[in-house]
């Protein structure tokens, strides 16, 4: 989605995140969590069995949705029930020059699901094309491929992982 839109969206996540919270904290999931947890132990051990809530965003236009937020309860036999996050980690990409936000494994133009883009880089369902009308929006210089090293316009070959990034797949922020 667009930058714009992406940041109206931001703060009804947070809050939606930290509401979750609350209600945990308060005791008012109580007993549906204990419910989960009885259930879960009368399953085989390999079982585990969550209730999350998604915050996911639906364009009608392009019959997709992508989200913004997937957190809830797992448990399982012999674990504590705990909180979990999906990952919905979020990437700025320029896409026919306007800049657009969207999670990482989703394609910036048409929100279908788009993985290891530096490494297929058309996406299967638009065939928009990383380094022609897609780009990658590197504004923090972190490696696109390892997230932990750092490259830049003068030292495009990562100190960490070694990959070289490919110039006109990326936009430098
Ligand atoms: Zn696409
Ligand atoms: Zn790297």
């Amino acid at each position: 989605m667009k930058d714009n839109e992406f940041k109206k969206l931001g703060p009804l996540t947070d809050k939606t995140n930290s509401f979750i919270d609350d209600l945990h904290k308060s005791g008012a999931l109580d007993a549906l969590l204990n419910e989960l947890k009885s259930v879960t132990n009368q399953l085989p051990e390999s079982y585990s069995v969550s209730i999350d809530f998604q915050l996911n965003v639906c364009d009608s236009n392009k019959e997709t949705s992508v989200p913004l937020l997937q957190t809830g309860f797992v448990a399982g036999k012999g674990i504590e029930l705990y909180r979990h996050y999906g990952d919905t980690a979020t990437q700025k990409y320029l896409v026919d020059g306007e800049m657009c936000i969207i999670p990482d494994d989703y394609c910036p133009h048409c929100w279908e699901e788009w993985d290891l883009k530096f490494m297929n880089p058309t996406c299967p369902y638009c065939d928009y094309r990383l380094g022609k009308e897609i780009k990658y929006l590197l504004d923090d210089n972190t490696c696109p491929w390892c997230q932990e090293g750092k490259v830049s316009i003068d030292n495009p070959t990562c100190d960490n992982c070694g990959k070289k990034i490919d110039g006109d797949m990326i936009a430098w922020g």
